[in-house]
């Protein structure tokens, strides 16, 4: 028997929807609703519901996506071939903090088991990070973290992982040009993660232009030693002249990791609320089904976040500027709505400056998967945020405690790349990571579990060992949005207590990737 064809509409006054059954619908195929197919449409694409004449806007979202090039008639594929995309809203004239603010009824009684911080932040991991100041350090340190974790892990059962953290900057880069300040911010931001436990261990090359006393200046990290405050972080420089050998270079690494094993190891895990959790949230290799199914479960998830006191960052760019009108009216204050101007005007700029905009962002599997422009990109990614008022703004590379931000919906203001964004939201003090995906990535880190929720039942099938959660089931009908965002809820509660991600359980570890706007040299 041949299945039923299916179409999802995202909103009443919609002119398009999406086709759901896995493999797409041939032409002739008949809709309940009576329409029928005029052209063969792959799964995740859009069908036009009415005639749309050449000129007339093509509705998604209760939005407009682009106007039609051509008439489209009722039952035809309406790719991105058939549409010309609007212009991106200017940044004047907004709407500002004008949305009326829900009250969204507190969530109490929900906890998980979580290391807590000497600074009062919670970890969901307990990890020993060690930082580098430069990228000429990198392999030493792999090959001291690999025989700490042969010789001295075992000795330490209550350490998770020891992890170096290897990124590209450091030498080679312009350090006093004005933008510089994001990609040290980060690894600053980064070294302090609640999920280290506050130990802060330094490896440098000692030649570069990032020195330590640069990157962590005295008072921007803990001293859980018995070095004076003023001192700056405990450092093993390379190039110090009682290193003879590269064997004495390691063997000073791994001593100086023993008193961070063991006070990390003596830690245990205590039930916190569910407010300690500070969750980034980001999707990456989307599909038309992100914006249907896995996205906005996430988005139900935010609001049961914030209801329950929790912090949930949402981000990426160039997948929210076409929306920015929605995130100026739902600004918690004119100073967040400013906030996020501002950050999107530095944004706008930033791409100018390479001869881009924010239409650079769609990838050739985007539009394979049905998304036919950034607008329509934009409009399913936002949905992560939920309907929470927007209660503070993050720049890039700043951290959520050092700039006093309150808990509840933020907008950390990052790059898109999976990867940037993930390291940004490190850098903001995130213990947890979701990350939505339709076409499928293995995506993971080794400093933060990531969950993995995919868009299609398909995708959660033949990747089953890659997948955490299978948001398909919204658009086959088995499952609601509000009981997918319960589960990811409680699936999120369960990872923070130590339940392992597949990222986890594979150790699929992507690398720490810097956004540097400034020059190199
Ligand atoms: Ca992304």
């Amino acid at each position: 028997m041949t299945p039923q064809a299916r179409y999802i509409l995202m909103h009443d006054d919609d002119n398009v929807a999406i086709i759901v059954n896995d493999g797409g619908l041939p032409a002739g195929a008949v809709f309940p609703s009576g329409l029928t197919l005029r052209d063969k449409v792959p799964q995740g694409h859009k069908v036009a519901l009415v005639d749309i004449p050449a000129g007339e806007v093509v509705r998604r979202y209760n939005v407009s996506i682009g106007r039609a090039r051509s008439d489209i008639p009722a039952g035809s594929w309406v790719h991105e071939r058939l549409l010309e995309m609007p212009a991106a809203r200017e940044l004047l004239g907004l709407p500002m903090a004008t949305r009326a603010q829900p009250t969204l009824p507190p969530l109490e009684g929900h906890t998980f088991e979580g290391y807590r911080n000497a600074d009062g932040s919670v970890g969901t991991r307990n990890i020993l990070a060690i930082t580098t100041t430069v990228q000429c350090v990198a392999g030493v340190v792999a090959n001291a973290v690999r025989r700490i974790k042969d010789e001295l892990l075992p000795q330490y059962p209550h350490v998770d992982d020891v992890v170096g953290l290897e990124h590209s900057y450091g030498c080679g880069v312009a350090i006093d040009a004005p933008d510089a300040v994001i990609p040290i911010r980060t690894l600053r931001n980064i070294s302090l993660n609640p999920n280290f436990g506050g130990e802060v261990m330094v490896v440098s090359l000692g030649c570069e232009k990032l020195q330590p006393e640069r990157l962590l200046p005295p008072g921007s990290f803990p001293i859980v030693d018995e070095r004076s405050p003023e001192a700056g972080p405990e450092t093993i420089c390379l190039q110090a002249e009682r290193h003879v050998g590269f064997m004495s270079m390691i063997d000073d690494i791994v001593q100086s990791a023993k008193p961070h094993l063991e006070r990390l190891n003596a830690r245990r895990r205590e039930t916190v609320p569910a407010s300690e959790l500070v969750v980034g949230v980001q999707c990456g290799g989307s599909d038309a089904f992100s914006g249907v199914t896995a996205n906005p479960a996430v988005g139900f998830a935010a609001d049961l976040l914030v209801r329950a006191g929790a912090t949930i960052m949402f981000s990426e760019n160039t997948e929210v500027r076409d929306a920015v009108d929605q995130l100026t009216a739902r600004a918690a204050s004119t100073e967040v709505a400013d906030a996020i101007v501002r950050e999107l005007g530095w944004y706008d700029r930033y791409l100018e400056r390479g001869r881009v905009d924010r239409s650079a962002n769609t990838t050739p599997g985007n539009k394979a998967g049905g998304l036919s422009n950034i607008v329509e990109k934009a409009m399913g990614s936002i949905i992560k945020s939920g309907t929470a008022p927007i209660a503070g703004v993050l720049s890039p590379g700043d951290s959520l405690r050092a700039q006093g931000l309150p808990k509840g919906l933020i907008y950390a203001a990052t790059p898109a790349s999976d990867f940037i964004c993930g390291t940004l939201q490190l850098a903001a003090g995130m213990n947890l990571h979701i990350f939505t995906t339709g076409r499928g990535t293995p995506y993971g880190l080794a400093e933060c579990p990531v969950i993995k929720v995919a868009t299609r039942s398909d995708l959660a099938r033949r990747w089953h060992d890659l997948m955490d959660l299978d948001a398909g089931r919204i658009a086959t009908g088995e499952l609601s949005i509000e009981e997918l965002g319960w589960e990811l809820f409680r699936l999120m509660l369960d990872v923070a207590s130590g339940k392992k991600t597949w990222a986890e359980h594979w150790k699929l570890h992507n690398a720490l990737v810097l956004f540097n706007p400034a020059p190199v040299t």
